[in-house]
């Protein structure tokens, strides 16, 4: 059986910027990161809408989000690594109502924030009135104000990716694709040699993995699988803490995309921020390279939880959900043709919406990214890899101290967070 010191199970973000932390940290570790994936970041990093932003309303995520933009900024501009970065900023258009004054509360402390005033949005991107009828029946907020964060923007995963794979292949860290994990075998910590071990009263930790490719075993393992946790952690007792969302992104072009899509009003890019509807959780993500507009939605009540390998976007749900809103707000769009689609999971805590970082027995588990995995990637492989070194607190690259325990389990210590896209 082939033996490691760690074996990091998923190559999407999560587990490659653990495995690069717990590198740079140990240089001297052998370290295996398996996929079953034939390549790194084919999960739900493949299939994100790769938006960053700062704004959040709970402060370990606002510590974890700043940290990783920080660190992408310093890759991109300092170590000359091309992650695609660009800070277009994030628009949130809000009414005068309880929603958004609650959504201004918890963004005003943030830098780099500010509020855009009626005028402004007027002249810039706004340019009709909601239709009084229609509003009613679709149950939608008035766009009022708007506020505009500017540590914010796009970003490409794969990109940050290949940054951390890269980096991971020079310093010696092996890699296993194709390589699908079906098991975590427990064993006892002093083996009996009895048949049936472990047996109830005998001590235990993840022995080794059976996988398509065979037994591997390691003294420590990383479970970085995100929305496919349960699939290993289910069998063998423990909770993710967190449930698969299925969440679709529509790809939308057409001339009033494009005139939509080039504003050079917010940001020297030249493009419209991220900027999200008023209601019902609608965002439209700039895709400056597919002169497009990605659409998503982040749907709760009716949106089931069952988790499929290979989920589909829905046009139906578009078209009779989506469209409607979307061409209420920006009536120009009503030409705009869906190009493409693609579907994947938010792994979602359901409770507050921060990520659970968590010891069991000899396995380090990272879950629950909620839909920020990317903009937080690097800050939660720091957290991980700590934890994997057994260290109690860990300081982020922007200078600041996480406490491990806050984003565990026994002592977690986290606020809810509001402002999930
Ligand atoms: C539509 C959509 C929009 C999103 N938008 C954003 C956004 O704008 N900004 C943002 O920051 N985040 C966004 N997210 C969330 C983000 O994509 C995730 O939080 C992030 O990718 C999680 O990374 P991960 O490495 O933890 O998980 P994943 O990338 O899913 O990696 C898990 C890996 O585990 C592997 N795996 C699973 N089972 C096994 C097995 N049995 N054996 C071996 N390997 C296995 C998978 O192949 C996969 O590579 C979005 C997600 C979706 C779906």
């Amino acid at each position: 059986m082939e033996k490691h010191d760690v074996i990091v199970i998923g190559a999407g973000i999560s587990g490659l910027s653990a495995a690069y932390h717990l590198a740079k940290r140990n240089p001297d570790l052998d370290i295996l990161v398996v996929d079953k994936a034939k390549s790194y970041g084919q999960g739900n990093t493949g299939r994100s809408a790769a938006g960053f932003r700062d704004m959040f309303s709970s402060r370990i995520n606002h510590m974890l989000s700043s940290s990783s933009i920080s660190f992408y900024r310093h890759v991109q501009e300092v170590e000359h690594h091309d992650l695609g970065m660009k800070f277009v900023g994030y628009l949130f258009l809000a009414a005068n109502n309880d929603r958004g004054r609650t959504l201004e509360k918890s963004m005003k402390n943030i830098p780099g924030t500010r509020i855009v005033e009626m005028d402004e949005l007027r002249k810039t991107i706004i340019d009709s009135k909601l239709n009084a009828e229609v509003a009613g029946m679709l149950s939608l907020d008035p766009v009022e104000f708007g506020i505009f964060g500017k540590n914010c923007g796009v970003i490409e995963p794969d990109l940050i990716c290949n940054f951390y794979y890269s980096s991971l292949k020079e310093m010696n860290v092996k890699f296993s694709f194709g390589t699908n994990v079906e098991k975590l075998i427990l064993d006892p910590l002093k083996k009996l040699n009895f048949p049936g071990e472990p047996f109830l009263w005998q001590d235990k930790h993840v022995g080794s993995i059976e996988t398509s490719n065979g037994e591997f075993s390691a003294e420590k393992y990383i479970i970085a699988m995100d929305a496919w946790s349960n699939t290993l952690l289910d069998p063998i007792g423990i909770d993710s803490h967190q449930r698969p969302k299925k969440r679709q992104i529509f790809q939308i072009s057409g001339p009033s995309v494009e005139k939509l899509l080039f504003n050079d009003h917010f940001s020297s890019y030249g493009i419209l921020p991220f900027t999200i509807l008023p209601s019902h959780g609608i965002y439209m993500r700039p895709a400056e390279k597919e002169k497009s507009l990605w659409i998503g939605v982040s749907d709760d009540i009716g949106r089931d939880f069952t988790f499929m390998e290979e989920p589909e976007a829905e046009t139906d749900f578009y078209e009779s959900s989506v469209y409607p809103i979307l061409t209420a707000y920006f009536p120009q769009l009503n030409d705009s043709k869906v190009t493409s689609k693609w579907a994947g999971y938010y792994s979602y805590n359901t409770i507050d919406k921060n990520p659970f970082i968590f010891r069991t027995m000899n396995a380090v588990i990272v879950t629950g990214t909620s839909g920020s995995g990317i903009l937080k990637g690097d800050a939660i492989g720091r957290v991980t890899a700590a934890l994997a070194g057994d260290m109690e607190n860990v300081p982020l690259y922007s200078g600041e101290t996480i406490n491990i325990g806050d984003l565990g389990v026994a002592r977690r210590k986290v606020d809810a967070e509001h402002v999930v896209l």
